[in-house]
């Protein structure tokens, strides 16, 4: 037992090592890339080349894919080598819930997101990551239910915490498999199987995250018909 421990706690410090050099030496070349695609966009605007600039801007999005690839790839591996940092403030949910569904509805058009509710307080904690903490639930509510044009989520409060429950309308998650997935790099067969891209980072980051901040996620579903995901979090730690 003391052996399968150190062995998996080497291979998992081996892989949070080549994770942080790449994700480093990655780095240099997507900022390059993405500061030279935004000066031919501007040129190519001003010259009125505007079926160009709308290649331009598929590129710019798939750019800025890779670099939330790469950013969740070396947050992974800040945490396996407990290094992900946190700076703490008052956050304002309401706001922060709001703004992510905004993004979130930019980025995918085909989803309504419907935000009820209201927290009636500020939490202690870190609105990045926080804000981290809502994109990945809602990108992943919408991508897994592509045949639905809506989440919703609902914010609750009691005299301890807040709550906020993202809900989507798609393929669900096996009952077998639902605490598994906050597990790192693992996904469920359901969506490999039916080619949803991802590299099954997204919720061990999540659940990480609401860790530090002292609350808890777990998720509820049916099969076809649609997962929610209930995040608890405390209003004094
Ligand atoms: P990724 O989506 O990149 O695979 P995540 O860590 O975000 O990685 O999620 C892990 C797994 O949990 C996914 O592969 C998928 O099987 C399952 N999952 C997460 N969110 C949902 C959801 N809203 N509906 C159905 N399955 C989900």
């Amino acid at each position: 037992m003391a052996l399968d421990t150190f062995v998996y706690t080497e291979a998992e410090l081996l892989r949070a090592d080549w994770l942080s050099i790449a994700g480093h030496e990655l780095r240099t070349p997507l900022a390059v890339l993405k500061l030279q695609t935004q000066y031919l966009h501007r040129h190519l605007a001003t010259q009125g080349l505007y079926d160009d600039v709308a290649i331009l801007a598929k590129m710019e999005a798939q750019i800025q894919k890779l670099e939330r690839l790469n950013g969740d790839l070396l947050n992974v591996s800040k945490i396996q080598a407990g290094r992900l940092e946190y700076v703490e403030g008052r956050v304002d949910l309401n706001q922060l819930l709001r703004e992510s569904a905004g993004v979130m509805h930019q980025i995918h058009p085909t989803h309504t997101i419907v935000v009820r509710g209201a927290a009636p307080t500020g939490v202690l904690g870190d609105a990045g990551r926080l804000g981290q903490v809502f994109s990945n639930l809602l990108s992943n509510a919408i991508k897994y239910s592509p045949h639905a044009d809506t989440v919703e989520v609902e914010i609750g409060s009691s005299a301890e915490a807040i709550t906020i429950s993202v809900r989507d309308h798609g393929i669900g998650i096996p009952q077998e498999q639902r605490e598994r997935i906050f597990e790192c790099f693992y996904r469920a067969i359901d969506a490999s199987r039916q080619g949803f891209p991802g590299l099954g980072i997204g919720l061990y980051l999540v659940a990480e995250i609401i860790k530090q901040h002292g609350g808890t996620i777990r998720v509820e579903s049916a099969m076809g018909q649609g997962s929610t995901f209930h995040v608890v979090l405390p209003l004094t730690r």
